[in-house]
Formats: structure tokens, sequence, C-alpha cells
């Protein structure tokens, strides 16, 4: 299945299912893994949105759910490696358990920006929960890196709530680009 985003053809490369069929697994890790704790679910902004809504509703411990908003990537289709810091967590994490959700890590920079930076105000634990990992472009090791969906090659993906110039983000699958 073909679609159009902006100027760019993209298709199909996870289907929905797919994605919905990890999560439950993804989920039910979580649980077992946090059982008896209360941790605080930390979605980065933009593109996690539609994860983390479609993750907690899977996970069958207490959680706390917030946001932060980093902006790295993309004037186009590949790195620029500047990090912006749009908006910051609104609450205290020291002694806090923290799952970092993202869309997708790449080169690692920015996962790795906002570990060192949250490590700073003394959390328990951190650990990092992706939709989907580029292996083949980690540039760092990122230890904390527990629950990743799914490994791809490195294909630039929209869709599921990653985007192309602000658009395909309504996308129900991942798509890759032709
Ligand atoms: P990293 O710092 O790991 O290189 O990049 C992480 C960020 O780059 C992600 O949060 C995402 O915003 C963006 N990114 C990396 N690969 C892709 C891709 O294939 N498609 C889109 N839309 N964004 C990507």
């Amino acid at each position: 299945m073909k679609t159009q985003v902006a100027d760019l053809t993209f298709e199909l490369s996870i289907p929905y299912a797919a994605i919905e069929k990890r999560i439950s697994e993804i989920a039910t890790e979580i649980t077992s893994d946090y059982s008896g704790r209360i941790p605080v679910m930390v979605g980065i902004l933009n593109g996690s949105f539609l994860f983390v809504a479609d993750l907690v509703k899977q996970i069958e411990i207490p959680v706390e759910v917030t946001f932060a908003k980093l902006a790295s990537y993309y004037g186009g289709t590949s790195t620029t490696r500047k990090i912006r810091d749009d908006f910051d967590l609104t609450i205290d994490i020291k002694g806090r358990d923290i799952i970092l959700v993202e869309d997708i890590v790449d080169t690692g920079n920015t996962i790795h920006y906002l570990i060192e930076k949250l490590y700073t105000r003394e959390p328990a634990s951190i650990a990092v929960c992706t939709l989907l990992l580029k292996p083949q472009a980690l540039e760092r090791t990122v230890p904390e890196l527990k629950y990743t969906g799914f490994e791809i090659p490195n294909d630039f993906v929209v869709g599921y709530g990653l985007d192309y110039k602000e658009l395909g983000r309504n996308l129900k699958g991942i798509f890759k680009k032709v």
C-alpha cells in the first residue's frame, strides 16, 4: 500500500495490527518488571503521542503519564544533530522510576541528551521504551534502552505519530520512503 506525504511517496512497512500486538507484549513486560511500583511514563513529544496512548491502556499496574517536548532531527529526511528543548517535565522525579517513551531511536543522541539531563534530578531509575530502533544508525550505546518495538533498517519512516514536514502523523501504520 502506497501513500503520498507532502512531496514524497511512502509504502506500508509495519501494519497497525503488528504494532498493536507488539505493544501488548511490551505492556506485559512493563507490568511485570514494575510490579509493586508506580513508574512515571514520560512521552517525548510530538512523535510518541499515539504510542504512549496505546501503551498505557495495556499496562495493568498504576502508572503516571506525563510529557516532555524535544525537537531534534529532520530538516527533511536526515538528521541535523541539533536538539531543541521545547518544554520540560513539570513533575519532581527525584526517587521515581522513569520510563521514557520515544517514537524512534536513530543516532541515539536525543535520548542520550535527555537521559543525562534527567539523571541530575536523581530519579530512582531511568529506562527507555522506543517503538522503533535503527540499530545501524546508533552512534552511542544506550544502556537504559530496555524495551524496543521493532528494529528497522536506515529507512526514513512516517506514520503512527512520526511526521514528514509535520504531515503523516495520523497514518495508522509505519510507512517507509520509497
Ligand atoms: P536521534 O537523536 O536518535 O538521531 O533521533 C531521534 C529523533 O529523530 C526521533 O525522535 C525523531 O524525531 C527523529 N527521527 C529519526 N529517524 C526518523 C525517521 O525515520 N522518521 C522520522 N519522521 N523521524 C525520525
